[in-house]
């Protein structure tokens, strides 16, 4: 089975973006060229992470990339390749956190998330792995594990009360 890129898919109606995708069942060269390409596109697109379904293929993949986020910095620590990612075990703690997507251009919103997950994934040796992530990078994963679900993030966004305004204008 070839895995050819297709298009980044856009839309909230998509319908490759709202079905849900399938388990990989075998890392082959066809699958591992893919992965590394989910990961070029997920950069010449600036983005921090890119489901398989974004770019047409419903299938269990994601490409999330792992940064050290404080206001005033945004270090990048590396990228990894979840094949069927799994979360685990989750926060009862929630962080709320303004995202975007790559497939919804122009769109931003605050969504509620778990402050932290453990991720059960295999690599792309196919060794199966268990990590654990925090905030941003909690946030970057269950957005794009919520991708093979079929889940879009403006279906999640939470209105915030507008801040009043100061008295003095
Ligand atoms: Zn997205």
């Amino acid at each position: 089975m070839s895995y050819p890129i297709k298009k980044i898919q856009t839309g909230i109606n998509n319908p490759i973006l709202r079905n849900i995708s399938e388990e990989v069942e075998e890392i082959n060269q066809d699958l591992i060229v893919f992965c590394h390409k989910l990961v070029v596109l997920m950069y010449q697109n600036k983005g921090v992470g890119l489901a398989a379904p974004q770019v047409g293929e419903n299938i269990r993949v994601i490409a999330t990339s792992q940064r050290d986020k404080k206001k005033t910095k945004d270090k990048f620590l590396g990228e990894t390749i979840m094949i069927n990612p799994k979360i685990i075990e989750k926060s009862k703690e929630t962080i709320l956190w303004e995202e975007a997507c790559i497939s919804l251009p122009n769109c931003t919103g605050m969504v509620k998330r778990h402050h932290s997950i453990t991720v059960e994934f295999i690599d792309l040796k196919g060794k199966k792995q268990t990590k654990k992530y925090k905030e941003f990078n909690a946030v970057i994963i269950q957005h794009e594990i919520d991708h093979l679900d079929g889940v879009l993030f403006m279906d999640k966004t939470v209105k915030i009360a507008e801040k009043k305004k100061n008295k003095k204008e």
